[in-house]
């Protein structure tokens, strides 16, 4: 046990933090309501209080009474077990404490503001299809990413100072790794699919589906994954997001369209996810800065996982497609086969919210080049509708109509989130890889899956990643869980056979045709 000392300063240290937590979780509280039920013309009042809140917790977290108590802390170090989540705190607290502390408060401020009002320019130049009209915007949104990442500092590259901050202890050469081993597959592999592949009829999936029928099959799923809906709450918004302001209140929202169904069901399923990360966080964390996901890659591992793994997969739609027959009568005649290739068709498109498991990551890979690329300065922003529609081609054989529908479709640029991009591929091959480890402690886990039943997948996530909470980098908590450093093999694996079995085609037959 640490002695008295030991706990009156790290008691000092949470005490202090719980305040930047609760103003922290309040601001998130304003971002939550101004996505869902903020009238239109609130926006400005908004801005303004978010930003007032931003402020107050960014200037209390880098101020001297943190550092004292900071300070004090690491004084009785090394009397804590270092597993312990006082010992995970106080380290923590430092890596945040020394990457916030070298942003200049007129720095923050400016660049808050000035994300505010390019998001503004950049919906209503996106509206009009005018990327010239978005690209001064943007461009100082690139230079204010310029500008972090010198005043955090970086060895290899300026990417990875702002890489760090999405996916704590990665590099660019660690993406840079990775991507290219993806690519040496994925390319290769959604060709053979496009070119040879048996089609896949997924017309019956754009009739008409009853939106509060969405809406309570996906609040079923949910709560059958174990969402839990006293802790949380399912609202609609343009975007589909999480939110958790305390592990005991963690929302959800999706967008319903009454004509395709997958895009508001699998929404759930996938902020589901994220959301079971979040309410699975030791009660004994919240309010500490440690309390809520190690990072946004692991956070996306979640709510694919679910999302995919287990959503799109077939022992899944053999326990719930009758149910979903049951509430949507179109799809009776539709037989459980068909439904299942038809939510896993593969087809190279624009746009990246609404792309497939095999394509999904190209269109990361095209993001982080641009973003590189436009970080050292070897890409002006005027020339990046060109080189978005080239690599488009090169990547997906597809080139946008319109600059709304290529370079301006996400909204991170606008508001500076430059170096956020390959969390999302990140998530995909970390989902794979957890998986797998899950199912080697229960084999059984698709049969469970088969029966609606969950608890076996939740039950290992909360144990070997969602216990922790933030208490370790996102790579440590994937070699403890996973028994394994992280490596794209078993997502590739996976990908090839999965899609190999829908389309009845597979890439070495094609490497053996085009040799
Ligand atoms: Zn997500």
């Amino acid at each position: 046990m640490p002695g008295n000392q030991t706990s009156q300063a790290i008691q000092a240290l949470k005490v202090h933090l719980a305040t930047v937590a609760d103003l922290r979780a309040t601001a998130a509280v304003l971002r939550w309501d101004q996505e869902t039920y903020m009238p239109a013309r609130g926006a400005a009042g908004r801005a303004e209080q978010l930003g007032t809140l931003t402020r107050l917790s960014h200037d209390l977290f880098i101020s001297s009474s943190t550092r004292d108590l900071l300070v004090a802390a690491e004084a009785v170090l090394d009397r804590l077990d270092p597993d312990s989540d006082e010992a995970a705190l106080v380290r923590m607290t430092r890596r945040d404490y020394d990457r916030q502390s070298r942003l200049p408060a007129e720095f923050v401020a400016a660049r808050a503001r000035a994300a505010s009002l390019s998001t503004q320019i950049w919906r209503e130049a996106r509206r009009r299809n005018d990327f010239p009209a978005f690209r001064p915007a943007l461009a100082e949104m690139v230079d204010f990413a310029r500008r972090e990442a010198d005043y955090i500092g970086f060895q290899d590259h300026p990417y990875d100072a702002l890489l760090d901050h999405y996916e704590p202890g990665m590099t660019s050469k660690d993406v840079d790794l990775l991507f290219g081993r993806l690519r040496e597959v994925i390319v290769p592999f959604v060709r053979v699919i496009v070119e040879r592949g048996r089609p896949v009829e997924d017309g019956f999936l754009h009739g008409e589906f009853d939106i509060a029928q969405q809406r309570t099959f996906g609040i079923t799923v949910a709560e059958a994954f174990g969402y839990d809906f006293s802790r949380g709450r399912l609202d609609e918004s343009v975007h589909p997001f999480e939110t958790s302001f305390h592990p005991d209140d963690v929302r959800i929202t999706t967008r319903y369209q009454r004509n395709y169904l997958p895009s508001a069901m699998f929404a759930i399923f996938h902020e589901a996810g994220h959301a079971l990360y979040e309410q699975g966080i030791p009660p004994a964390l919240a309010r500490t800065g440690i309390g809520r996901g190690a990072g946004m890659g692991l956070h996306e591992s979640q709510s694919r996982m679910w999302e995919n793994l287990v959503g799109r997969s077939r022992p899944f739609w053999q326990h719930y497609y009758p149910i979903l027959q049951d509430r949507f009568p179109l799809l009776r005649q539709v037989g459980l086969e068909a439904f299942y290739r038809a939510v896993n068709r593969v087809q190279p498109s624009l746009i990246r919210v609404e792309a497939d498991e095999v394509t999904y990551n190209l269109h990361i890979m095209l993001r982080y080049e641009l973003e590189k690329r436009l970080l050292e300065g070897a890409l002006a922003v005027g020339d990046l509708p060109d080189a978005w529609n080239e690599r488009m081609q090169t990547y997906l054989g597809v080139t946008p109509p319109t600059d709304a529908d290529g370079v301006m479709q996400d909204t991170h640029w606008s508001s500076g989130s430059i170096g956020y991009f390959p969390t999302y591929t990140l998530g995909n091959v970390v989902s794979v890889q957890l998986f797998e480890a899950a199912r080697r402690a229960h084999p059984t886990i698709f049969e469970d899956i088969g029966r609606g039943r969950f608890a076996t997948v939740l039950g290992w996530l909360r144990e070997h990643v969602h216990r922790h909470g933030r208490k370790f980098l996102p790579k440590d908590i994937v070699r403890r869980a996973a028994g394994a450093e992280l490596t794209p093999e078993p997502y590739l694996q996976y990908l090839q056979r999965k899609f190999s079995e829908v389309y009845g085609v597979t890439l070495e037959e094609h490497a053996r045709r085009s040799s």
